[in-house]
């Protein structure tokens, strides 16, 4: 087996049979992607909770005694992360924070977790999540992805009606000082949207954590301190 730049040993994957090249190619990435190792020996479950942690140790977002909303929450990564993080599964008392996570697919169960399988953006959805929340949160995080169709442009627009909504929704839930992260694609049409979140929270920007694989356009805005709702 050969080594790859780093020394890890590099799995091939055979095609033929019923594998086609693009499943060959995603095996050999699931295979030789140190997050995914790391996922499976931590516990965690995607390597997409790596993302979280690295967004939170540069910028500190959830602190114990936090309640959060994590939209697009499956399998469930970074509600493990936040609700370590927060404190949501620590009993009773103070510092004990709260994760309220969504996904139109099921979610098995994490302690301090309370999920509703739901599609956030069903119209009645913004209003059963208020109903979980009763009352307000100190951060929104959204990973929601839609399927990709291949066709770039009804892909973009996806995205960001899903980034959209986000961001309305943490406008209507948020404490004032609260935060809002959200999986964005590089793609120049969310210029809008940016200025909106520029007039809602006292600092925006970018963010790509080096578990975002680099050949991807994934990229994350973070919107920190809330000004609150305009009365
Ligand atoms: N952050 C997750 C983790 O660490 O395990 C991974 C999230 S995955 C990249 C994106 C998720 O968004 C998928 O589970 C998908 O079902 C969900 N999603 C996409 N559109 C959605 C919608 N309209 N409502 C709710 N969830 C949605």
């Amino acid at each position: 087996m050969a080594k790859d730049s780093t020394g890890r040993l590099h799995v091939t994957v055979k095609t033929g049979g019923k594998r086609k090249l693009s499943s060959k190619l995603w095996l050999e990435r699931q295979l030789n992607d140190p997050y995914v190792a790391k996922a499976k020996r931590e516990g965690y479950r995607s390597r997409s909770a790596y993302k979280l942690v690295e967004i939170d140790d540069k910028y500190r977002i959830l602190k114990p005694g936090m309640s959060v909303v994590d939209l697009g929450a499956a399998p469930g990564g970074w509600s493990q992360i936040a609700a370590k993080r927060v404190g949501a599964a620590d009993g009773q008392g103070k510092g004990k924070g709260k994760v309220i996570a969504v996904d139109v697919l099921e979610m098995p169960e994490i302690a301090g977790v309370s999920f509703a399988q739901l599609d956030f953006l069903a119209e009645d959805a913004p209003e059963k999540l208020r109903a979980m929340i009763g009352g307000r949160v100190d951060a929104v995080l959204s990973d929601m992805a839609a399927n990709t169709t291949g066709h770039r442009k009804t892909d973009q627009l996806r995205i960001l009606g899903l980034v959209e909504g986000a961001a309305a929704f943490a406008s209507e839930v948020l404490n004032p000082g609260g935060t809002f992260l959200a999986k964005a694609f590089q793609s120049g049409a969310d210029a809008e949207l940016l200025a909106q979140l520029k007039r809602d929270f006292s600092s925006v920007r970018h963010v790509k954590p080096a578990s975002s694989r680099q050949d991807s356009s994934e990229r994350y805005v973070l919107a920190t301190g809330f000004r609150g709702r305009p009365k």
